[in-house]
């Protein structure tokens, strides 16, 4: 595939990705809940699970919250796009580099034969 192909996928897929990517890290809690006799107080099974997002603020401070049911499927496709994500942009990146490297190139060898059509 031609580089610039491959450089106009990328870009699309990164802002396919981008407008759904949660940024967190995602685990499950299970819960005992305060009702007098429910099963959850004694040997029975605890509540849950319940998908919870952490992730670290801006200030560097790990903070979180709870995914009500109804947001779980997008959340965990969310944090799954965050990560996939990552790894496009740094394929970007790296196209990026090249070109930039490769027109370094060209300049320099056209140099003194006149400016580049
Ligand atoms: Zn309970």
């Amino acid at each position: 595939m031609q580089q610039a192909e491959r450089r106009r996928r990328l870009v699309l897929e990164i802002q396919r990705l981008a407008e759904v990517a949660i940024f967190g890290t995602l685990s499950t809690t299970y819960r005992t809940c305060g009702r007098s006799g429910c099963h959850c107080q004694g040997s029975g099974p605890k509540h849950g699970p319940h998908l919870n997002v952490s992730y670290r603020g801006e200030e560097g401070k790990t903070t979180g919250y709870y995914v009500p049911l109804a947001a779980q499927r997008a959340t965990r496709q969310g944090v799954a796009a965050w990560e996939k994500l990552q790894s496009r942009l740094r394929q970007l990146a790296q196209l990026n580099k090249e070109q930039i490297l490769q027109q370094a190139r060209e300049s320099r060898r056209s140099s003194g034969l006149g400016s580049r059509p």
